[in-house]
C-alpha cells in the first residue's frame, strides 16, 4: 500500500482560507480570510502599469531585488533604530507566510521545540510541524489575553529554541506592550533562544497602544528575526511579498531554504512595490486612521446589534462572542466550525471558528475582521441582524415563560 507523508497527516488544510471557499460557495460576504476590500494606493497600481511595459519580466536574484531590499532595510531602519546590511541581512519572500515557513525551517531541527502563544495564527502551527519541530503552547487568555511569564520560562527550560510572537497578534487584536517584549526578550536572552516576530499588522495598532518592534529593544538585533509583509500595509494581499530581517547567520540560513522553495518572489511585483516602500510618513498614518475608523464603526454596530466582542488593540479582526447563541436549543451541540458554515450559508456572513487558532478547548468564539468598505460593513450589519434577531426573539420567549399566568 503506497504512503503519504505522515508529517503532512498532521495538520489540517487553512480554516482561514476553507472559510473563503465557503463564503464564495454561498456568495456571502467574506470577513473570514482577512484582505481587504478596496483598491492599494494609486501610486503602487501606476508602478503596477508601468511594469507591464518596461519590466523586469524575468526573475529577480532569489533573496529579493536589489532596489527593495535597500527599501526595506531603510523602511526597518526607520522604525527599529538598527541599521541592517540589504545584501546579507534582508531575504524577499512570497508573502509574509513564506517568510514564516522559511525562517521556522532555517531555526529548527525535527525534535526541537518551540514556545508558540495560544491563540495563534493557524499557519505557525504548520510551520513547525513541517520543520518537525514540536510546539509548546503558552496560553494568552481572554478577555485581555494576559499571559503568565513562567509558563514562558518553564517552555525555555523544557528547551524551547525559539519563541514565535505575532504582534499586533491575529487573531486576537493584542498589542504586546514594550514592558511585556522586554521580558520575553529577557527570557530568551537567558535560554539563548531566537525570537521569530510576525509584524505584518505593524501600522494597524490603536493609540494609546503603540507598536514595538521586538528586534530594536536592547539586546535583541541578534537574537530576533522580523518576518513581515506588505500585503497589509499596501492593501496588496495578493502580490505575494513579504520578507525576513535577522542577523545575517540566520538569514543566509533562510536564504537556502527559500531558494529551493520558490526561488524567488515575483519579479515584476517587486519592482512596483518599491513605489510603496518609497511613500511618506503621512501614508501609514493615514493608513492607521482609516483602520481605526473601520475599527470603531465596526465595533459600535455589533454594539447595537447587542453581540459580544473584544476591543482589538492592533490588527483589523475581533473576537465575537457566539456563546449566548450556543446555548439555544437550536444551536446546542454546535462546534464553532459548523456555527460558522450556518452562518456563512443562512446568514450570509463568513468568519473563522476561534477552535483554529486555540489549543486550549475553545468552542465560544468567532473572528471576524473589518477590513471592507463602510458600505460592505453596513450590509454585514443588515445581515448580522437576523442574527441577533435569534437571540432577541429567545429572550422574549423565555420571559413570556418567565412571566406570571394571568
Ligand atoms: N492573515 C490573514 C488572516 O488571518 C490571511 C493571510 C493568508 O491567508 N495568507 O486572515
Amino acid at each position: 500500500m503506497k504512503t503519504l507523508s505522515r508529517r503532512v497527516g498532521c495538520f489540517t488544510d487553512s480554516v482561514i482560507r476553507r472559510m473563503t471557499r465557503i463564503s464564495d460557495q454561498y456568495g456571502a460576504i467574506n470577513l473570514s480570510q482577512g484582505f481587504p476590500d478596496f483598491d492599494p494606493p494609486q501610486a503602487l497600481m501606476d508602478a503596477l502599469a508601468k511594469v507591464a511595459y518596461e519590466g523586469p519580466h524575468q526573475y529577480s536574484v532569489t533573496y529579493g531585488a536589489p532596489n527593495l531590499r535597500q527599501a526595506l532595510a531603510e523602511k526597518f531602519q526607520r522604525s527599529s533604530g538598527l541599521s541592517v546590511d540589504p545584501e546579507t541581512q534582508v531575504l524577499v519572500t512570497c508573502g509574509g507566510t513564506e517568510a514564516m515557513m522559511s525562517t521556522v525551517m532555517a531555526v529548527c531541527d525535527p525534535g526541537d521545540r518551540v514556545l508558540v502563544f495560544s491563540p495563534f495564527y493557524e499557519n505557525y502551527g504548520a510551520d513547525a510541524i513541517l520543520s518537525g519541530a514540536e510546539p509548546i503552547y503558552v496560553p494568552l487568555v481572554p478577555p485581555d489575553y494576559r499571559f503568565d511569564p513562567e509558563l514562558i520560562e518553564q517552555g525555555f527550560r523544557q528547551g524551547a529554541k525559539a519563541i514565535i510572537l505575532c504582534n499586533p497578534s491575529n487573531p486576537c487584536g493584542k498589542v504586546f506592550s514594550r514592558q511585556e517584549l522586554l521580558l520575553i526578550g529577557e527570557l530568551a536572552e537567558r535560554y539563548d533562544a531566537w525570537v521569530i516576530t510576525d509584524e505584518v499588522y505593524e501600522h494597524m495598532v490603536y493609540a494609546p497602544a503603540v507598536h514595538t518592534v521586538m528586534a530594536g529593544l536592547p539586546g535583541m538585533a541578534d537574537r530576533t528575526l522580523t518576518c513581515n509583509s506588505l500585503s497589509k500595509t499596501y492593501s496588496i494581499t495578493g502580490w505575494r511579498l513579504g520578507y525576513l530581517i535577522g542577523p545575517e547567520s540566520a538569514v543566509e540560513a533562510a536564504k537556502k531554504v527559500h531558494d529551493f522553495l520558490t526561488v524567488g518572489a515575483p519579479s515584476p511585483l517587486q519592482e512596483a512595490a518599491v513605489t510603496g516602500l518609497h511613500f511618506e510618513e503621512q501614508y501609514y498614518c493615514e493608513l492607521n486612521r482609516i483602520y481605526r475608523e473601520k475599527r470603531d464603526y465596526f465595533l459600535a454596530g455589533l454594539d447595537r446589534l447587542g453581540l459580544k466582542h473584544n476591543v482589538p488593540q492592533g490588527t483589523y479582526f475581533v473576537m465575537v462572542d457566539i456563546g449566548d447563541f450556543l446555548a439555544l436549543p437550536r444551536f446546542q451541540n454546535m462546534s464553532d466550525l459548523a456555527f460558522c458554515e450556518w452562518m456563512t450559508r443562512e446568514i450570509g456572513v463568513a468568519a473563522v471558528p476561534g477552535s483554529s487558532f486555540f489549543r486550549e478547548p475553545v468552542n465560544n468564539l468567532i473572528r471576524l475582521h473589518f477590513a471592507r468598505e463602510k458600505g460592505t460593513l453596513d450590509e454585514v450589519f443588515r445581515r448580522l441582524g437576523k442574527l441577533s434577531a435569534i437571540l432577541k426573539e429567545s429572550e422574549f420567549l423565555q420571559l413570556q415563560q418567565q412571566a406570571p399566568k394571568a
